[in-house]
C-alpha cells in the first residue's frame, strides 16, 4: 500500500500521517523530518539542504529522489506499505516514484490533499515556529514556501488526478474528524481492491 499525504506547508500532513501510519501499520516517511535530522547531524546531505530549507525553497529533485529511494530500499518487509508525507513535491519526483513502484508492479493507491486556506496556514506555521524554533517557520520564509507550493507542487495534483487516485479532504477542523474522514476513504479503497 502506498499512500501520499499532499498539501501546502502547515496543512497538518505530519499530524495526520502519524495517526494513519499507526492505524494501518505503514512506514511514515517524512522527507522534511529526514532533512531536519540530517541538518542536526551536520551530514553532507544536511549541509547541502540547509540553505534551500532556510530560504523556503525546494531541495533539488536529484538529492531528494536519491534520498527517498535509499529509505524505500531499506524498508521492513513486515510493514503493510508506506505513507509519504511531503513527497512528491514536484512532477519529476512523482514520476520517479511511480517509475520505481512500477518495477514491483505497484503504484500509489491514494493521494490525500488536505485543504487549508492561506491565512490559517500562515497562522499555524507562525505558532509552530514559536513552539519549536523551526528555522523555516518565520513570515518571510512562509510566504516563499506558499509561493513555491503554488508554482512547483500544485502540478503534482494534476498528475495524480489523471491517475484517478486523488482525493481532497477538508483540512480545517478537529484532528479526529479529519482523520476519520481519511480512514473512511482508505477503507473504501481497500474494500474495492479485495
Ligand atoms: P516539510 O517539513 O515537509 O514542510 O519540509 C521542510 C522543507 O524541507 C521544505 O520547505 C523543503 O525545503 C524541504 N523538503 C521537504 N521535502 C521535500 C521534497 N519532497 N522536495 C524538495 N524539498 C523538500
Amino acid at each position: 500500500m502506498t499512500i501520499i499525504l499532499f498539501g501546502p506547508p502547515g496543512s497538518g500532513k505530519g499530524t495526520q500521517s502519524i495517526l494513519i501510519a499507526q492505524k494501518y501499520n505503514l512506514k511514515h516517511i517524512s522527507t522534511g523530518d529526514i532533512l531536519r535530522k540530517e541538518m542536526e547531524m551536520n551530514s553532507e546531505l544536511g549541509i547541502a539542504a540547509r540553505s534551500f530549507i532556510q530560504q523556503g525553497k525546494l531541495v533539488p529533485d536529484e538529492i531528494i529522489i536519491n534520498m527517498l529511494m535509499e529509505v524505500i530500499k531499506c524498508l521492513d518487509t513486515n510493514l503493510k506499505g508506506v505513507l509519504l508525507d511531503g513527497f512528491p513535491r514536484t512532477v519529476a519526483q512523482a514520476e520517479a516514484l511511480e517509475k520505481n513502484l512500477a518495477l514491483n508492479n505497484s503504484k500509489t493507491d491514494l493521494v490525500f490533499e488536505l485543504q487549508v486556506n492561506h491565512k490559517e496556514l500562515t497562522d499555524r506555521m507562525l505558532l509552530r515556529g514559536i513552539a519549536t524554533g523551526r528555522v523555516d517557520d518565520n513570515l518571510e520564509t512562509i510566504i516563499n514556501r506558499l509561493q513555491v507550493y503554488t508554482d512547483q507542487t500544485l502540478p503534482v495534483k494534476i498528475f495524480y488526478q489523471q491517475l484517478n487516485c486523488f482525493v481532497s479532504v477538508q483540512g480545517v477542523g478537529e484532528i479526529d474528524e479529519i482523520f476519520n474522514n481519511i480512514c473512511l476513504q482508505i477503507d473504501k479503497q481497500f474494500k474495492k481492491n479485495q
